[in-house]
This record gives structure tokens, C-alpha cells and sequence, in this order.
């Protein structure tokens, strides 16, 4: 399917590997131009490096963190008028609902909050007065049912759930969407890092805690960044216009619930 979004320029948030590098690599198989952003200067480069290699697309890099406020105007200076956005960061760490204090919190919603907030606030006006433009925050399924290990992340994605709620709908009459991708458990570093906790807790191997989980997941398995930036793309191209503030689950089966 042709997406109709070549030539078009969008800002990949966190996407030097995972499942901000897969969004990245969709968009750039739909000739998307693209501004790839993550903090270590050597992978973002290579994965943009990989990306112009093979698509032919136009990939500029901004390594920062962007979390990181001072960071972040770099950023959005850099990626002034694109048409679309990715908006990512890493996940907060797990652990129990009485192991976080004010801090914590402070720091899991400046990462999962309000940093795709500040980017969409400045990033939207562009795509507004352009009459078009599409945003997709990578959120987690989370949202849908809490993951008890991860109250941090439980907490800020919703804050931000909320606000994409009542934006999207301000928005829309200007040709711009905004959408969150729920990502399940995906086969990235992250899952690794997460299974690793689960091994160490419960005293058996990564591998052991990895086929624990793939077993809970009516899909048999973990899903892949291909599949999660396909369906990003998807959101991102001109057949979504009428898509709009939904949040659309990616988890192989895994949220048991009938809506
Ligand atoms: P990942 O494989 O660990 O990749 C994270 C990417 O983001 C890397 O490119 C990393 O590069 C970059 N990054 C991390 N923090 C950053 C920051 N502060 N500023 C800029 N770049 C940053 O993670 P992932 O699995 O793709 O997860 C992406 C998001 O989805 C996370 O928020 C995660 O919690 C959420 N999620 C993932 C899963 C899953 O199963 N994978 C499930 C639910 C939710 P640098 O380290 O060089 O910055």
C-alpha cells in the first residue's frame, strides 16, 4: 500500500534502537525525510547511517536527551515545520508501589508526560497552520491495565493519555491527528532489561523468564519493532486522517478485555 506521506518530514523521538528505530525505519520505507534523535551519538548515527543506506531518504541526527528541557529546544529547533512526530523516551524502572518518592515521580513524568507534551506544543502550530500533520506517542498497554511492577509508568502514561484525549479532539478540524501506539511486550532491549528483574527475582534464567511471558501472551511470542513501526506508519499516513485520539493496543492478545 502506498502511504501517500513520501517527501514528507518527521521527528523520531528515542529511535536509535527498538521500537522508536522501527517507527523510524517505516517511515523511511515510505520515503519519509526524517530527524532521528537519541542520547549515544555512535548508534544514533549508525541507525540513521543503515536508514539513508537503504532507503535513500533524507536523515539528519540530533543526539540529546530529550527528557532534558535545555536538551530538548535543540531538538525542536532542529525539527521546526515537521509534518510528523514520534514522540518517545525510556521507560521508567520497576518496582514496588511504596519503593518511590516525590522524585521519582517527578522524573517519570517528565519522561512519559510531560516531554511529548512540550514537543507537541511546540510542534503542533506548524502542522496546524499547514493544514495538516500527525502525531503518535509510543505509550504502553499500561494505559489499558496496570503492570503492577511498573506504578511509574502506570501513573505518567495516563497523565498523558488524558491530554492527548482533549487535544486530538482541538485539533483535528486542522488536518492533524494525534494517536498513542500501546506497545505489549516487544523483543528490544528493554524487554531484556525487564526480564532480567523478573529472572533475578524469581531465580531463574533470562531465557526461563522470557518463555514464562511469551507464554501469557495469547500470541505465543513477543512482538517485533517491524510489526510496531508498520503499524506506526500506518497512523502516520494519509489513509488515518480519521483516526483520531485512539489508543491502539499492540500486545499479540495480551490485555484480556472485550473493548
Ligand atoms: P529500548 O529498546 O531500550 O530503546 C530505547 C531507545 O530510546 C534507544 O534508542 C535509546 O537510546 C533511546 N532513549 C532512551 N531514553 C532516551 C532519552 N531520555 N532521550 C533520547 N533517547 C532516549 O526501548 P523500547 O523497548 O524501544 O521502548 C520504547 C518505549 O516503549 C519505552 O518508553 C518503553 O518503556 C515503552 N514500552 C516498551 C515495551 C517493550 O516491550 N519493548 C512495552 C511497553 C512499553 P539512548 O539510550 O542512546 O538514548
Amino acid at each position: 500500500m502506498d502511504l501517500g506521506i513520501r517527501g514528507k518530514r518527521a521527528l523520531v523521538c528515542a529511535s536509535s534502537k527498538g521500537l522508536g528505530l522501527g517507527c523510524a525505519e517505516a517511515l523511511a520505507e515510505a520515503g519519509v525525510d526524517l530527524v532521528m534523535n537519541a542520547r549515544g551519538a555512535d548508534a544514533l548515527e549508525a541507525a540513521a547511517q543503515d536508514l539513508r543506506d537503504r532507503f535513500g531518504v533524507r536523515v539528519e541526527t540530533h543526539a540529546c536527551d530529550v527528557t532534558d528541557e535545555a536538551a530538548r529546544a535543540g531538538l525542536i529547533e532542529r525539527a521546526a515545520g515537521v509534518e510528523i512526530l514520534v514522540t518517545n523516551a525510556g521507560g521508567p524502572p520497576p518496582g514496588l508501589w511504596s519503593d518511590w518518592d516525590r522524585e521519582d515521580f517527578i522524573r517519570a513524568l517528565d519522561a512519559n508526560m510531560l516531554t511529548p507534551i512540550a514537543l507537541m506544543k511546540a510542534l503542533l502550530p506548524g502542522m496546524m497552520a499547514g493544514g495538516w500533520g500527525r502525531v503518535v506517542n509510543i505509550t504502553s498497554q499500561s494505559v489499558k491495565a496496570p503492570i503492577p511492577a511498573l506504578g511509574l509508568s502506570n501513573a505518567a502514561r495516563t497523565g498523558l493519555t488524558g491530554y492527548v484525549a482533549g487535544t486530538a479532539r482541538q485539533v483535528a478540524n486542522k488536518g492533524v491527528t494525534i494517536n498513542n501506539l500501546l506497545p505489549g511486550i516487544h523483543a528490544t532491549d528493554r524487554a531484556v532489561s525487564l526480564d532480567s528483574g523478573v529472572a533475578e527475582a524469581q531465580g531463574i534464567s533470562i531465557e526461563e523468564a522470557k518463555t514464562q511471558r511469551a507464554a501469557s501472551i495469547p500470541a505465543g511470542r513477543y512482538g517485533t519493532r517491524g510489526e510496531f513501526g508498520a503499524a506506526c506508519a500506518f497512523l502516520c499516513s494519509q489513509h488515518a486522517g480519521f483516526i483520531v485520539g485512539q489508543n491502539i493496543l499492540l500486545d499479540g492478545g495480551a490485555t484480556n478485555m472485550t473493548i
